[in-house]
This record gives C-alpha cells, structure tokens and sequence, in this order.
C-alpha cells in the first residue's frame, strides 16, 4: 500500500500517522511505502521558477539556497531575529510560487478564496477542478512517477490538518482522473473528526473508495483481510525518512506513548467530545520502543505527540539517559512539584514541555475541569525553570466561564511568573459543535460549511470574541510580551521550533 501524507502541514518533522500504519501493515506481512507529500510538495513550490515581485522577494530569492540550509543549521537558532528573517523570507517564497490572489500558501497554513475547507461540496469540487490546485504541477512531476512505481492497488490518503482538506481532495480527485486501477482510503485526524458528527453521511463517496474513522491500524488490516488484530501500539516505521530533509536544526521523529488523553475531562476539549478511547502500554514497553526507535534512527529530537505524556512514562524517562534530546505536552500533575524529579527529566534529555493551563483564575479552571492547582503550577514553573527545562504556556481566553475579571486574573498570573514562562501561546477559545457546552449555549454556525466543527455563542457573561481579541491585543500582549522575559512564539513553526533555542540561563 502507498501511503500519502499531503501538504499543507509544517515542514519540520515526518508525519507519524503514516509511520505507524507502515509499521502495522510490515509486522502482518504487508508492504507498504510512505510519500510524505507534504515537504515534498512544499519544496517543489520553494524551489520553483519564482518571479520575484519586489526587492524582498528578489533578495530572498537570491538566497534561497541558504535559507533553507540556515534552517537546518543549530546556529540559526541562537539569534531569535535572524531566525525570522529567514523564516518570513522563505514564506515570502512559497506565498509568491502560486497565485496568491486566490490561493494563501505559507509554511502552515493552506486556503482557497473560492473554496471551503469545511464545506463537502467545496471538498469535492477541489477534487473535480484539481488542475487548479497549485500542486497540481507537483503531482505531474513528482508523484505520478511514485505512484507507478507502487505495485499495489490502493492508495491511503492521511488526513489529519484542515490546512490539508483542499490539497488532499484535488489530489484524490487526480489519483481518481489518472489511476483508474487504485483504489483511494481515506483516514487521518480530520476525517475521524467529521466521522464523529452524528449526522455525517459520508459525502465523498463516489470518489473515496474507503473512509477510515479512528486508528487506521485495524481497519487497514481488516481491508487486506486480516481479520480480528487487536494490537493497537506499533512502533513507528521511519525509513522513508531522508536525511536533512526536514526544516529542523537535525532529525527530530515524532514519537507517541499513549493513545488518546488519559485525563479526558476538560470541558472545552474536542478530544473529549470526539471519545477517542485512551489506550497505552506499560511504561516499560514504551521506553523499550522508544530504545528501538534510537538505535534504529538515531534522533536528534524526539517530539512526544500524545496528548499529555503520562506520569507513569515520564517517571520511566526521568530514569533513563537518552542519546536525544526531547519535548512533549504534559499536564500540570503533582510529579513536578519535586525538583529532584525536574532534574532527572532534564538529565534524561528533556529540553521544553508544553502545557495548557489555559487561565490563571481557579474559578475558571474548576469550571472546566481542568483539574489544575494553580498553587502547584507556580511551584511546577520555578522547578521546571530550575532544572533548565523550557516552559511553553497555552492560555485559552473566551470560554464560557470567562469574564473580563477573570481574564485580568489570568493576566496578573502570567505577570507574576513571567521569570518561569519561557513561550506563551494565546488561544480564543472555539465552541466544540458537539460538546456538552454546546447544548447549554445560545450557539449560531462560525464558519459555513457542513463539516464545520465549531460553533459561535453568545456569551453568557456579555464576554464576546470581539472584546476578548481587544483584550488580548491592547492589554494582555502590551503588558506581559513586550519587555518581559517571555519570548517571541516562532512564527509558522510555534513550539516545533521553539524548543531548538536553548535556555539562555535562569532570568530569576
Ligand atoms: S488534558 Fe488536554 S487533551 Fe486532555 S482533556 Fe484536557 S485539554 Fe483535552
């Protein structure tokens, strides 16, 4: 089975989907092979015959070789400025390889003025008219050759971003014109969201031959007749990973230790609302796949993609000395209120942890279920700090329980750990469609389109999206990101980069 992984997704790291259904289908006796389109695709449109259209594009044009190469390199990554500089010229690039008067191609975001990435008969017309599609070009000169060279009749697309929804259709569309012998799965993030929706009708099948919702392990498997597999943790299958490929200062491979969120409570969550079953191994079996994925690759990075690493794993990493260096979400859990164990995770490798604490007001926090402390994230900050770990703080303004005062209280929170808070990210808040939220709320369609999986409200408290963007804008990031000791968020790239500039020593 050819397995394809389409753009736009951010060019840092392989696609783990993929890697894990490549190793599924191996260990039963099937072949596979993997295309990550998405790099592929996006280098092709860098590397294009650009017309530059003023002296910015003329001078990053010029340089684009060594754009890309200073990407790769760890001294980019010393130097927040330049670091930009580069990064927004070679967006600069790729913006101005298409026709950005309709299409808006950069390094992590894909759109279309004429379609919807949300709307199925916009999906299917993406499909039909695929000539349009500015990697149309790519298929015909990159993955037409690849797809012959596939001796087998299907073809998987992974769906995972909505940044990929029009890309991935025009490419089945294409696929659907051009290679009538295959057949086309579909799976992936995004399709198992739209496959939750209780009143989904698949929509795509005429040209989808097989829609996959959940873990394509069990399913893929099922398609090539074998029957009954219950194992659902594989070790990812990284060999179709070239050296020096990726836009990463080294190879960093994407790595999952559990499925789903083990917590599976905070009310604003679309995990929550899509019940994807959590599900992992012993501790010990995942460090022991973790081993093979270092000897076996020799990572440079390893990215952590479950929701929240467990505490149970992160106690087997803490005991363990890796060749990498790594990163990963976790939740604010009362295992880092002990320096000692802040220190073992740094021993062990750990360079940055991101963590959503989403409001600095224990109110708010309790209202969602958030089961976070906000006494014991001050603690867990200082010792992360402490023991050199980067902290990326996830805030969430414009929930339901949120007003202005408590969105104030957040603000003073952030201030008074800004010597611990290496990253913040700023989220408004999306209503979930189908969340228990939604059903308690005064709601109206956000974006149109029938695949559309959040909703707008009405605010219970009067706190709209209007003031809280005019919140964020003129008071939050005026008080805390100018000055402070937070720095700047990496543009495109967020917290796939932003664990490469080291710790520049304690600011306290
Ligand atoms: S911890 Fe994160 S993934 Fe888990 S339910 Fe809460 S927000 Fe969702």
């Amino acid at each position: 089975m050819l397995l394809i992984f389409p753009p736009v997704a951010k060019p840092c790291e392989p696609p783990a989907g993929v890697a894990l259904l490549s190793s599924a289908l191996t260990e039963h006796g099937f072949s596979s092979s993997i295309l990550d389109a998405n790099i592929q695709g996006l280098l092709y449109l860098i590397n294009s015959d650009i017309v530059p259209i003023d002296s910015w594009s003329k001078r990053a044009l010029k340089n684009r070789e060594q754009i890309l190469a200073d990407l790769k390199s760890p001294f980019l990554y010393e130097n927040m400025d330049r670091y930009h500089q580069r990064v927004y010229d070679l967006n600069k690039l790729l913006t101005i390889s298409v026709d950005a008067k309709r299409f808006k191609v950069t390094l992590s975001d894909y759109s279309d003025s004429k379609l919807s990435s949300v709307n199925s008969k916009d999906l299917l017309k993406s499909a039909k008219k695929y000539k349009e599609n500015p990697f149309y070009n790519f298929f015909e000169d990159n993955l037409r050759q690849q797809i012959l060279n596939s001796d087998s009749k299907f073809i998987g697309i992974s769906l995972c971003y909505l940044n990929q929804a029009l890309v991935s259709f025009a490419l089945a569309g294409w696929i659907k014109d051009n290679f009538t012998d295959k057949k086309i799965i579909m799976g992936g993030g995004l399709i198992s969201s739209w496959m939750s929706r209780p009143d989904f009708n698949d929509p795509f099948k005429d040209l989808i031959d097989f829609i996959i919702k959940g873990e394509g392990e069990q399913p893929l498997l099922e398609l090539l007749g074998k029957k009954n597999v219950e194992k659902r943790h594989y070790v990812p299958d990284y060999d179709f990973v070239k050296e020096d490929l990726y836009l990463s200062p080294g190879k960093v491979l994407p790595f999952r230790s559990s499925i789903g969120c083990y917590w599976s409570k905070c009310s604003f969550c679309p995990e929550k609302a899509e019940t994807r079953p959590y599900s992992s191994q012993r501790a010990s079996k995942v460090l022991q796949d973790l081993k093979l994925i270092d000897q076996k690759y020799s990572p440079d990075y390893v990215h952590f993609i479950d929701n929240a690493v467990t505490p149970s794993f992160l106690k087997a990493l803490s005991k363990y000395r890796f060749r990498f260096k790594w990163y990963g979400f976790v939740r604010f859990e009362k295992e880092f209120m002990n320096q000692k164990f802040c220190h073992d995770l740094k021993k062990s490798g750990c360079d940055m942890l991101k963590l959503g604490l989403e409001s600095g007001d224990q109110n708010v926090l309790d209202q969602m279920n958030k089961g976070t402390d906000l006494t014991r994230v001050s603690i867990i900050l200082k010792n992360l700090h402490h023991a050199g770990i980067l902290t990326f703080v996830y805030l969430l303004f414009g929930t339901s329980f949120e007003d202005k005062k408590a969105a104030i209280k957040t603000l003073d929170y952030i201030k008074g750990h800004e010597d611990y808070i290496d990253y913040l990210n700023l989220a408004v808040f999306n209503l979930p469609k189908f969340s228990e939220d939604a059903a308690s709320l005064d709601t109206r369609e956000f974006y149109h389109g029938d695949l559309s999986l959040y909703l707008n409200f009405t605010h219970p408290l009067g706190w709209d999206r209007k003031k809280v963007k005019q919140f964020l804008d003129k008071t939050f990031k005026k008080q805390v990101c100018v000055g402070s000791g937070i720095r700047k968020n990496p543009a495109f790239f967020s917290s796939n980069h932003a664990v490469f500039f080291k710790t520049q020593g304690n600011k306290s």
